[in-house]
């Protein structure tokens, strides 16, 4: 029994918790996330001009379809660890989903504070699923993160939004996992930019692994969506707009950290619009990989570049991160096609519409 136990995969903390910059309090809470798949995608390659090789690490197989659970499953294990009953986050996307689900695993409360406006109830679905209390406020998200830090400051309620530094201390596992699978850090890695949390992860990731195993260090290309892209415009954004909601952040919290990552790799932070970012989700799901538009903003910035003729990736290994699964905003695809047509129950209908009359 022992013995299968080690042998069994058992999540990031298992796996590299001796590598994270975390108290000796911590009882892992983990849904096995981490150990995402790193999916070769020649044809890709291949249509973005060829002549190098590139993988997707598809971040939407993680436990709640984000890679926000790298980083909750260590928030949640360290504030178990010190006691804490409940945890408190502001969001509408795949944190509150994540943050609801570890709590849940731990058996303790998650408090979700969302913002007045549209709320896109299908990103707000898993937290309600998981069990979270969901409570909407009169004001903005800075004005809901103001309050839960307030809360968590004068409460035994943990804060775990990405001011929370043991989320980018889980974040690291990402990178460390690339150059486990590829034997060293790809060229490139691309990846979205929102609040920055993910590119600083990456970045601190491959420095220690760098420092610890010399498996190299890639150039890294963070993306924008163009609506959305204080870090690429050199100020806050007020009213940020984008389909890919989960970068529609107008003052990202990591944002020197980012443009410092940015810049010590040799890469660049960049924008693309939101059509190439549709434009990429669709090419993505043609090659079998459906991903939420966010997380196809890396690779739309990716093939910006290259047909800028910016990017000369010959011989070269990228990485192309894809944080979120599609199914986490169907509504962006269904709003893309008409309904499907409807024919009679007919062997005959179906043959004219499929092989267009021909009968082979
Ligand atoms: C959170 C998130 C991002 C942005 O990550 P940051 O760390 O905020 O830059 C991108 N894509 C998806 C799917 C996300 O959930």
């Amino acid at each position: 029994m022992e013995n299968h136990l080690k042998l069994t995969y058992s999540g990031v903390l298992a796996k590299y918790g001796e590598l994270l910059d975390i108290p000796a309090h911590t009882q892992p809470v983990t849904l096995l996330e981490g150990n995402t798949p790193l999916i070769p995608m020649p044809r890709l390659a291949q249509e973005l001009g060829g002549g190098f090789e590139l993988w997707v690490k598809f971040e939407g197989m993680n436990p709640t379809g984000s890679f926000k659970d790298r980083g909750m499953t260590v928030a949640i294990s360290e504030a178990v660890g010190r006691g804490v009953q409940a945890v408190i986050c502001a969001s509408t996307g795949n944190t509150a989903a994540s943050a609801a689900a570890y709590a849940a695993r731990a058996g303790r409360r998650a408090v979700v504070i969302i913002p007045q406006g549209k709320v896109a109830a299908g990103k707000l679905a898993g937290a309600v699923a998981y069990g979270a209390e969901v409570i909407q406020i009169d004001g903005s998200f800075d004005d809901a993160l103001n309050l839960v830090l307030e809360i968590s400051q004068h409460y035994p309620i943990a804060l775990v939004n990405s001011l929370n530094p043991y989320r980018l201390e889980g974040q690291k596992t990402a990178a460390f996992e690339i150059c486990d699978v590829l034997g060293s850090a790809p060229d490139w890695l691309c990846l979205p930019v929102g609040n920055a949390g993910n590119i600083t992860s990456y970045w601190m990731g491959f420095k220690q692994y760098q420092d610890l195993r010399h498996t190299g260090l890639p150039h890294i290309l963070g993306v924008q969506a163009a609506g959305s892209a204080p870090l690429v415009l050199g100020h806050p954004v007020e009213h940020p707009e984008t389909v890919a909601t989960a970068i529609r952040i107008g003052r990202p919290a990591r944002g020197e950290q980012a443009l410092q990552a940015a810049e010590e790799s040799g890469g660049r932070i960049m924008a693309v619009s939101d059509d190439e970012i549709l434009a990429m989700q669709r090419q993505l799901a043609a090659s079998g990989v459906w991903v939420e538009p966010a997380s196809a903003a890396g690779l739309a910035g990716l093939k910006h570049e290259l047909l800028a003729g910016r990017l000369d990736l010959k011989g070269q290994r990228v990485v192309a991160v894809c944080t979120g699964h599609g199914l986490k905003d169907p509504d962006i695809i269904v709003r893309q096609f008409t309904a499907p047509k409807m024919l009679p129950a007919e062997l005959a209908a179906l043959e004219d519409a499929i092989m267009g009359g021909g009968r082979k």
